[in-house]
Protein backbone atom coordinates (compact mmCIF):
# COMPACT_ATOMS: atom_id res chain seq x y z
CA UNK A 1 0.00 0.00 0.00
CA UNK A 2 1.30 2.99 -1.00
CA UNK A 3 0.86 6.62 0.50
CA UNK A 4 0.39 9.93 -1.46
CA UNK A 5 1.18 13.24 -0.63
CA UNK A 6 -1.79 15.83 -0.89
CA UNK A 7 0.40 18.92 -1.03
CA UNK A 8 3.27 18.25 -3.85
CA UNK A 9 1.40 15.10 -5.24
CA UNK A 10 4.65 12.60 -4.49
CA UNK A 11 4.41 8.92 -4.01
CA UNK A 12 5.76 7.48 -0.54
CA UNK A 13 5.98 3.98 0.07
CA UNK A 14 8.17 4.32 3.10
CA UNK A 15 5.35 3.87 5.65
CA UNK A 16 6.46 4.80 9.45
CA UNK A 17 4.83 5.40 12.55
CA UNK A 18 4.91 9.01 11.45
CA UNK A 19 3.60 9.53 8.20
CA UNK A 20 5.35 12.58 6.45
CA UNK A 21 6.38 13.41 2.93
CA UNK A 22 10.39 13.22 2.80
CA UNK A 23 9.88 16.07 0.21
CA UNK A 24 8.16 18.81 0.58
CA UNK A 25 8.05 17.66 4.99
CA UNK A 26 4.02 18.23 4.44
CA UNK A 27 1.89 15.39 6.04
CA UNK A 28 0.69 12.41 4.43
CA UNK A 29 -2.93 11.59 4.25
CA UNK A 30 -3.79 9.93 0.75
CA UNK A 31 -3.83 6.61 0.85
CA UNK A 32 -3.79 4.93 -2.65
CA UNK A 33 -6.29 2.30 -2.64
CA UNK A 34 -5.41 -1.04 -4.44
CA UNK A 35 -7.37 -1.77 -7.95
CA UNK A 36 -10.44 -3.47 -6.59
CA UNK A 37 -13.66 -3.43 -8.13
CA UNK A 38 -14.87 -0.01 -9.70
CA UNK A 39 -17.60 1.79 -7.32
CA UNK A 40 -21.28 1.17 -8.26
CA UNK A 41 -23.68 3.46 -7.90
CA UNK A 42 -27.12 2.58 -7.85
CA UNK A 43 -29.59 5.33 -7.51
ZN1 LIG B 1 4.92 16.32 -0.30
Amino acid sequence: MAYACTHCGKKIKQLESFIRCPYCGGRVLLKERPNIAREVTTD
